[in-house]
């Protein structure tokens, strides 16, 4: 749980350094993607007029399934824009998890990949572009334009 100590805020700003395990925090695993590593969050709450306000970042580490290739690979995100604002709650403390969890969520790739140049797979054979080739690509494309030009009628 992440929460914000109000009391504390009356005497200034309120740093919040933490980890998180990603369950806690209802970070859930995908087909694409596990969540091993601790979440870490730096955020600062501070009073601000009719509420308050709090800002910073929140990241950790990935593992993921190339959505190209299917190679395991890790990736490190963080949110450095973490901003939210509350208006002022009459309680002791404020929870601000859901929130939290939500900023790293959202900066998930949709489709993870272990790199954006990754060559992927060969989708007729299979092979991994990235470490070898095959010639089935090449002979897609070439049948690919003579499959356009084959449509085109030249003599309309
Ligand atoms: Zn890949
Ligand atoms: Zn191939």
């Amino acid at each position: 749980m992440i929460v914000i100590p109000l009391a504390q805020l009356d005497q200034g700003d309120v740093e919040l350094d933490g980890i998180e395990n990603p369950v806690d925090i209802n970070i859930q695993d995908s087909d694409l993607v596990e969540f091993k590593d601790d979440v870490v969050y730096h955020l600062k709450a501070q009073l601000v007029t009719g509420g308050i306000l709090l800002t910073g970042e929140v990241g950790t580490k990935f593992h993921g399934s190339c959505g190209r290739c299917t190679a395991k690979f890790e990736q490190n995100i963080v949110n450095r824009e973490v901003c939210h604002f509350y208006e002022d709650v009459g309680e002791q403390q404020l929870d601000v998890t859901d929130d939290i969890s939500e900023d790293l969520q959202i900066i998930l790739p949709m489709n993870p990949l272990c790199s954006e140049h990754c060559s992927g797979l060969c989708n007729q054979c299979g092979i991994d572009l990235n470490k070898t080739s095959c010639d089935c690509v090449a002979e897609d494309i070439a049948d690919d334009i003579w499959g356009d030009l084959d449509k085109l009628d030249f003599w309309d």
